[in-house]
């Protein structure tokens, strides 16, 4: 798994942090990582509003 550098947690919903990194292009890209063990999701969006969304809807698929 690449290293996310610079990342920095802006908000937490349940096991999901929300955050903010550089992607590729240097661009800021926002992203809901998943903290659960054994769960590994994680995703980035282009807004904030998706990337809450998108945790409010995540289903773990660990316990
Ligand atoms: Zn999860």
């Amino acid at each position: 798994m690449p290293a996310r550098d610079s990342f920095h947690s802006v908000m937490r919903i349940g096991p999901v942090q929300i955050g903010t990194h550089r992607d590729r292009t240097g661009r800021t890209a926002h992203a809901a990582v998943c903290t659960a063990d054994r769960c590994g999701w994680s995703a980035d969006y282009s807004s904030r509003t998706a990337a809450q969304l998108a945790s409010r809807t995540h289903r773990c698929t660990v316990r």
